[in-house]
């Protein structure tokens, strides 16, 4: 496997050098000492590195380790799709920067920041050791993306069932912490199998895509959607109660109905029914689905393209049907 591995250094004063095109020839006796004293340090470093697939982990313990060879007073590392982890609270005057990368992966960028201006024999030790996080790096990003592949539904982006049962378990204990509302909606599409058998599976594949680009443009930044089924969603909605949970199922159901699905130039109807139920703190997770999946064949049941509601309120079930379409 190929190393790429770039990482400049830049002053304050904008000076910029590339580490893979600069000589780095130690002048300096004492470091060369120094460096070859502390490979017990690289060595340690990288066995240590070694055993999380947390980049936060990973870059609290190697700023740990450079800060016993040098001080600084802020390290951070910034990374594509992650927020920046910083170590120290106050980011200094001078800084030198380190871009990671191997083969084509970009593995975010290190900045040391301190009072003083780094001297060359400290920028010789810090190269030294940030080689040392390139493989644990990839390795970490890599095992995100693996557990985010697989908590993914990959034709839609949405949940799949793994994240819904997790994210629901977080959301009812948030829901009951903070004496918050949760409703959740499960939708399922009409007649879809009608549609497959009519345009072929592609068509249907490309309404699926298509349907779930409608619900995340209906729904709000904080709902969380996932499709736990062929054909079937469900969108769990934070501090909403069943009214407020009518009003978005409502408004999914309209903006399908009204939406032109277009495959292979032809215009596709469709349309989808909803059943939403709102979170009875005495309840099970699996009584809250139960209920959400009755008011959707209740749904179907009155001719489909319909919102129905169901509420559990001092033991009894009450099911409302908002509007037949
Ligand atoms: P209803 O209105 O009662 O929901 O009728 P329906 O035809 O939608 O329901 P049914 O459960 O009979 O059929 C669901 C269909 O969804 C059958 C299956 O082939 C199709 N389906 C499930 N997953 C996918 C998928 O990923 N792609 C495509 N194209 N079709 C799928
Ligand atoms: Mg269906
Ligand atoms: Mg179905």
């Amino acid at each position: 496997m190929r190393l790429e591995h770039t990482m400049k250094h830049k002053e304050t004063n904008d000076q910029t050098i590339d580490f893979n095109k600069a000589k780095i020839v130690s002048s300096y006796r004492d470091i060369t000492n120094n460096i070859s004293e502390n490979n017990d340090i690289v060595s340690r470093l990288t066995r240590r590195l070694q055993t999380t697939l947390d980049c936060e982990d990973i870059i609290e313990m190697f700023a740990g380790e450079v800060k016993t060879l040098v001080t600084f007073d802020q390290m951070t590392h910034s990374a594509s799709n992650q927020d920046t982890i910083k170590i120290g609270d106050k980011a200094g005057t001078h800084s030198c920067q380190y871009n990671l990368s191997m083969d084509e992966t970009d593995l975010g960028s290190l900045t040391f920041s301190r009072k003083q201006r780094f001297i060359e024999e400290e920028l010789c030790i810090i190269e030294k050791l940030a080689s040392t996080l390139v493989f644990p790096l990839r390795n970490a990003k890599l095992y995100q993306q693996a557990l985010k592949a697989a908590l993914r539904d990959e034709l839609t982006d949405f949940g799949n069932k793994r994240a819904l049962a997790a994210s629901l378990h977080r959301e009812a204990e948030l829901s009951i912490r903070h004496d918050s509302p949760l409703s959740i909606v499960m939708l399922d599409i009409d007649h879809f199998k009608a549609i497959n058998d009519c345009y072929g599976h592609l068509a249907g594949d490309s309404i699926l895509k298509d349907l779930a680009a409608t619900i995340k443009k209906c729904a709000r930044q904080s709902d969380l959607c996932f499709r736990y089924g062929g054909e079937e969603f469900l969108l769990i909605l934070d501090n909403t109660d069943k009214q407020q949970a009518l009003f978005v199922a409502e408004r999914i159901r309209k903006t399908v109905a009204e939406y032109s699905y277009l495959y292979n130039g032809k215009i596709i109807p469709v349309t989808i029914s909803l059943g939403t139920a709102t979170f009875n703190q005495k309840e099970t997770l699996e009584s809250l689905q139960t209920r959400a999946d009755e008011a959707l064949y209740c749904a179907k049941n009155q001719g489909r393209n319909v919102v129905v509601s169901s509420e559990l309120k001092n033991n009894i079930t009450s099911i409302e049907s908002l509007q037949i379409g």
